[in-house]
C-alpha cells in the first residue's frame, strides 16, 4: 500500500514523525510520504525511525494562493531538502501564518468568541507549522466547541467571516520551486469543494506547463463525480494519478492508507524526480 500524503505534529497532525513511521510499518505500507504543511522539519526523525520494508518519500504540502484568491495545496515530494530557495519559500509561508492567526483571533474576539494567541500557543506542539487546526484546538480547550471538526464547521472554514488567508506562493511558483529542487509536484485534493472555491478544469493546463507531475484524485474529500472528472483531466494532460489518506492522527477521521496510489503510478512519479531520493532503511 502506497500512501503519498500524511501529516505529523510538525504541522497539524497529532503523531510524531517516529510514531507515523511505526504506524506505517505496523500497517504494512510499502511507501509512505511525509507531507507536513510548509515544513521539512520532520524529515530527519522519520528517516531515523525507518526500518523494515517501508520506503520513505520525504516531502511537504505547500500552501498556495492563486491570483484569484483560491487556496491550493501542492504536494512536493522527493525534493532536495537543502535547496536554499525552497527552504526560504517555506519559511516565508510559515512566517506569514503568524499575523494571519492574530487577525483570525481578533475577528473571533470581535465576534464575542474567547480565544487568545496564548491559548493557541499552549496547544500547538513546539516548532509545528501554525494552522487553523491549532486555533480549533484552543477553541476546544476553552469549551467554545467540542472538536476540531466542529470548530471548522462552525467558525474556521474558508467562507467563514473569521477566515483570513495567509501569504503564499502561487501554484505555478510552488511547482517551479519543487521542480528546481529536483522533486515532483502533485496537486492535493484539487476538487475538494467543501473547503471553498476550487480550480476549474481549464486551470490545469497552465499547471502542467509549469511542471506539474500529478493529480491527487483519490482523496476522501472528493466524491465519485469529482474523482472521475480529475481522472479525465489527468488522462488528457498525461499526469500521474495518486490517491492518499491525508492522515492527521487523531486530528481528523482520515485513516492511514484509506486511499492509496497504484504501484505503476508511483513508479512513474518517482522516475520524474531528478535523482533517486526515496529512502530505504
Ligand atoms: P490552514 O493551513 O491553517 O489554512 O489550515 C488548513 C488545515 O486544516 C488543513 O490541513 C486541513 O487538514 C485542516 N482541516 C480542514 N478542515 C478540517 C476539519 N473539519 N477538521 C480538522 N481539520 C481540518
Ligand atoms: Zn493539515
Ligand atoms: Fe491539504
Ligand atoms: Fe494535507
Amino acid at each position: 500500500m502506497i500512501d503519498l500524503h500524511t501529516h505529523t505534529n510538525c504541522s497539524d497532525g497529532t503523531d510524531s514523525p517516529a510514531q507515523l513511521v511505526n504506524k506505517a510499518l505496523a500497517e504494512g505500507l510499502t511507501v509512505l510520504a511525509l507531507t507536513d504543511h510548509d515544513t521539512t522539519s520532520g524529515w530527519e526523525s522519520a528517516q531515523k525511525t525507518l526500518r523494515g520494508d517501508l520506503s520513505l518519500a520525504l516531502g511537504a504540502e505547500i500552501s498556495c494562493l492563486t491570483s484569484d484568491g483560491i487556496s491550493v495545496h501542492m504536494l512536493g515530494l522527493l525534493f532536495d531538502g537543502a535547496h536554499t530557495q525552497m527552504q526560504e519559500m517555506l519559511e516565508n509561508t510559515r512566517d506569514g501564518r503568524i499575523p494571519r492567526a492574530h487577525k483570525m483571533i481578533e475577528l473571533l474576539n470581535a465576534g464575542g468568541i474567547r480565544v487568545s494567541m496564548e491559548d493557541v500557543e499552549s496547544v500547538k506542539p513546539v516548532g509545528a507549522t501554525l494552522g487553523r487546526p491549532h486555533i480549533a484546538d484552543a477553541l476546544v480547550k476553552n469549551g467554545v466547541v467540542s472538536s476540531r471538526d466542529e470548530a471548522f464547521t462552525d467558525l474556521l472554514h474558508n467562507n467563514s467571516p473569521y477566515y483570513v488567508a495567509h501569504l503564499a506562493p502561487t501554484p505555478e511558483d510552488a511547482i517551479s520551486m519543487i521542480r528546481s529542487a529536483g522533486g515532483v509536484a502533485v496537486i492535493a485534493h484539487p476538487f475538494a469543494s467543501h473547503r471553498g472555491k476550487v480550480l476549474s478544469a481549464a486551470d490545469f493546463l497552465p499547471l502542467k506547463n509549469a511542471g506539474l507531475n500529478g493529480i491527487e484524485v483519490n482523496h476522501r474529500d472528493h466524491n465519485n463525480e469529482e474523482r472521475n472528472a480529475l481522472a479525465e483531466i489527468a488522462h488528457e494532460l498525461d499526469l500521474v494519478v495518486t490517491g492518499a489518506s491525508d492522515y492527521h492522527g487523531t486530528g481528523k477521521l482520515n485513516s492511514l492508507g484509506e486511499n492509496h496510489t497504484h504501484q505503476a503510478q508511483w513508479e512513474r512519479l518517482e522516475s520524474e524526480a531528478d535523482q533517486r531520493r526515496v529512502i530505504r532503511a
